[in-house]
């Protein structure tokens, strides 16, 4: 076998376990195309270990000096360098590939997602606002064109494995675990004064700002209970949510009988990858393997009060669509704003709160659709952190 693997966002911390998986397999696989928004340096060191065909950098149009230095340096080296804000997308029509990761964080992700499939290569899935906002749609064109969509978000691989190693008809209910982030032991009064620098120093997983925010708030597990529902076509209420400190459990589901069974393994996000880039094969690895001596898990109940965003997941997920893509939207705007110090950590549930409150029901529903909602609810959050701007 030799898979060819198209990679986007090679810089990121979902890009760079793909590349060691791809380098501890190279019998397996080969690395065709890869996309980076503006880490050219680290990109380039990439490009010359790994050789691959196309190469698109997007953070930065054709005029640039920084992209016309990058193009210099590797030239000989690849094919093509694609360049420019959708250079990805062209990279991912051109080039003939078995598989491609979407590791692009944020919603910028969704669209990347839409061309691998229509261009009728297989998924493994590292965005969750991919089917957060656009879950039917996906879910349609992933028939339409016969491909496969394997999730790598660490909770979903668990139960997209569990549920085809169990049986989907015999499973009652997912229970996804959450790490409960940095701030996890601070009280909710510690909570109103903490700052981006304490938000970065999360104890278990290594990644980037965005993510590790939405980790303190559990904005991350918020959207992770939409993502389940869309893959996963579960009721809400059976989808529920545990603390889990070790995050060493990737999540549960429990078969009909009450029993539950689990993923359990070291957190490391090769894991998934690697069961990604080899699905329907269970390959020998040893990716977080765990020795069970010495080992202690512990499970807590979600504190709504402090994690005000898991309940408002859950709410707007009941409201439908369009209100997934304002939860989104409206977090992430809260997010950049709170990294820039103009809001507090609990102002993000509030911003939220209060975007979702606007009549977002929508009667059609497509691409054009949907990016007018996630414009309009970007709007109305900023105007929403204004007004609470202007009372400080
Ligand atoms: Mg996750």
């Amino acid at each position: 076998m030799n898979r060819y693997v198209l990679l986007l966002g090679s810089t990121g911390s979902i890009g760079q376990s793909t590349l060691s998986v791809i380098r501890d397999n190279s019998d397996k696989f080969r690395l065709v195309g890869v996309s980076a928004n503006r880490n050219v340096k680290l990109l380039k060191k990439q490009v010359f270990e790994f050789r691959p065909d196309y190469v698109a950098l997007t953070g930065y149009t054709e005029g640039d000096d920084i992209a016309r230095e990058f193009a210099e340096s590797v030239s000989g080296k690849v094919k093509r360098v694609f360049m420019g804000h959708t250079s990805h997308l062209d990279m991912i029509r051109e080039a003939n590939a078995d598989i491609l990761v979407n590791g692009i964080s944020g919603a910028a992700g969704l669209s990347a997602s839409v061309e691998t499939i229509k261009s009728k290569k297989n998924l493994a899935l590292a965005n969750k606002e991919t089917v957060v906002l656009a879950g039917e749609y996906i879910k349609r064109l992933v028939l339409e064109n016969g491909v496969d969509l394997i999730p790598v978000d660490s909770e979903h691989s668990a139960i997209f494995h569990l549920l085809r190693f169990i049986g989907r008809e015999n499973v009652d209910e997912i229970i996804l675990t959450a790490s409960g982030g940095a701030f996890r032991d601070l009280s909710y009064d510690d909570l109103e004064r903490v700052t981006v620098e304490d938000a970065l120093s999360h104890p278990t997983w290594k990644m980037g700002t965005k993510i590790t925010i939405d980790s303190a708030t559990m904005a991350n597990k918020g959207l992770e209970i939409m993502e389940a529902e869309q893959l996963f076509d579960f009721d809400l209420k059976r989808i529920k949510v545990i603390v889990h400190r070790e995050s060493m459990v990737h999540s549960f589901v429990r078969t009909h009988d009450g029993v539950l069974y689990a993923q359990i393994s070291n957190p490391d996000m090769k894991m998934p990858i690697n069961n990604a880039l080899n699905y329907p094969n269970v390959n020998r690895a040893e990716y977080g393997r765990l020795k069970l001596e010495n080992l202690s898990l512990s499970f807590e109940r979600v504190d709504s009060e402090k994690y005000r965003m898991v309940d408002l997941a859950y709410r707007a997920s009941e409201m439908g669509n369009a209100y997934r893509i304002v939860y989104n939207a409206a977090n992430e705007v809260a997010v950049e704003e709170f990294v820039s110090k103009r809001i507090g950590f609990m102002d993000i549930p509030n911003v939220v709160e209060v975007t979702l409150e606007r009549d977002w029901s929508v009667d059609s529903f497509n691409l054009k659709d949907i990016w007018a909602v996630d414009r309009e609810s970007r709007i109305i959050a900023r105007e929403i952190i204004d007004k609470l701007e202007s009372r400080i």
